[in-house]
């Protein structure tokens, strides 16, 4: 394998966005994009552990994951032509051209293979823009049952497809880690994992992958997981090299728990709580973060609500858009609505700043990628009339077109 340094993803730092910016993400991740075509040989994701069926796609500097695949962006306004060999492409509102976008090119580890024959992208997975990303364990005691099973979930599609592995061993996770690394300039990497039916939730699988990748290669990692029987567990984490964790709520209002994942529901938020709590210890404040999905029946004020608790004991509530994923049992709900976004995304991005806790300040993992959610374009008070650029003027006619 060439150990060439160069990257494909010419990774930049995100520069501060315009309010016009920040307001058609929020509308493209809420409707989603029409592709002419939606295969163009570029990466995507399709199935897997959490939301999906996204494409990463560049506005005016900053990378997000914009949904393709699903019925809201079958019925977008917003249609994008396939992009030419240098990745750009003209977005349109209702055939108007309003803005140039670019898409990453796909990642060089791709076209490698592990010694018996697993090609690399089956084991982990580009995001957003300089993101490595795996879900360890592609099985879940949750998705066995439709009775049990997360109804947003639809980490059991991939794995039927053939596009990944049950079950990614260390070695191979350290072996894809280290060349992407290497040929891509990836800068952090997400571990995941479907539960397993054990009492640690899947912490020792994480330890053991964790351990094997900290040993090949240097990268920031996040590992993430139910709470785990045993609080423990956050220092073995820690010792094998995690630098963040992620325990994701989804949902927060008790009846909303339990229609949309009546087994993850059995877990009550107090143990979340508490092993939030636990994790702060040993982790550090704003480095314990949670995913909580807008747009599945929690109000604006009970996400704004726990977003404050969580803030007050130092884990960042990184909050997104619900994507309804093809295939599963939510995928004809809705969407949610951009003006319901925003009336979260505002306040919670204010809040998340009044708290010291900015994304940029997490070590690895979704909240430092931000790919899936606009909420770190509102953690600043970004968005004065100074810092528009010159694709703002163009991006002020989208508003106009999209209110
Ligand atoms: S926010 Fe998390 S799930 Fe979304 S693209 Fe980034 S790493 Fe992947």
């Amino acid at each position: 394998m060439s150990t060439a340094t160069a990257s494909p993803l010419t990774p930049t730092p995100s520069p501060q966005l315009s309010p016009q910016a920040r307001a058609l993400i929020t509308e493209l991740q809420s409707k989603g994009l029409r592709l002419q075509d939606p295969g163009a040989g570029l990466p995507s994701r399709r199935g897997g552990a959490g939301p999906s069926d996204h494409k990463a796609v560049t506005i005016d500097g900053h990378t997000v994951m914009i949904p393709v695949h699903t019925e809201p962006a079958f019925n977008s306004p917003f249609v994008a032509e396939a992009p030419g060999a240098d990745g750009r492409s003209t977005l349109k509102h209702a055939s108007i051209p309003i803005a140039q976008i670019e898409f990453p090119r796909t990642p060089r580890f791709y076209a490698l293979h592990t010694a018996d024959g697993v090609p690399y992208s089956h084991i982990a997975t580009l995001h957003g823009r300089d993101v490595l990303a795996t879900t360890v364990l592609q099985t879940c005691i949750r998705y066995e049952s439709r009775k049990k099973t997360c109804q947003f979930c639809a980490i059991g599609q991939s794995l039927a497809a053939g596009r990944t592995i049950a079950h990614k061993t260390p070695a191979q996770l350290a072996e894809v880690a280290k060349a992407a690394v290497e040929l891509d300039g990836v800068k952090h990497m997400v571990l995941t994992t479907g539960t397993p039916a054990t009492p640690d939730r899947g912490a020792a699988i994480l330890v053991d992958s964790v351990r094997a990748i900290r040993a090949a290669v240097s990268i920031p990692i996040q590992v993430q997981c139910e709470p785990p029987d045993d609080d423990a567990w956050f220092e073995r984490l820690r010792e094998a090299g995690a630098d963040t964790i992620g325990m994701h709520l989804e949902a927060v209002s008790p009846e909303v728990r339990e229609r949309i994942m009546p087994g993850k529901a059995s877990v009550p938020l107090s143990r979340y709580f508490s092993a939030f709590e636990a994790a702060v210890k040993v982790f550090g404040r704003g480095q314990v973060s949670t995913y909580i999905l807008a747009g599945l029946g929690d109000s604006r004020e009970a996400i704004l609500d726990i977003g404050q608790r969580l803030l007050d004991i130092g884990v960042y509530p990184f909050v997104v858009p619900f994507v309804p994923i093809s295939g599963t049992p939510l995928e004809g709900h809705p969407a949610p609505d951009p003006a319901f976004m925003r009336s979260v995304l505002q306040p919670l991005g204010e809040m998340v700043a009044a708290a010291h806790m900015r994304s940029t300040d997490i070590k690895a993992g979704c909240g430092k990628c931000g790919a899936c959610s606009s909420l770190s374009v509102y953690e600043s008070g970004e968005g004065h009339e100074g810092s528009a650029s010159a694709l703002s003027a163009v991006l002020t006619s989208a508003a106009a077109l999209t209110a």
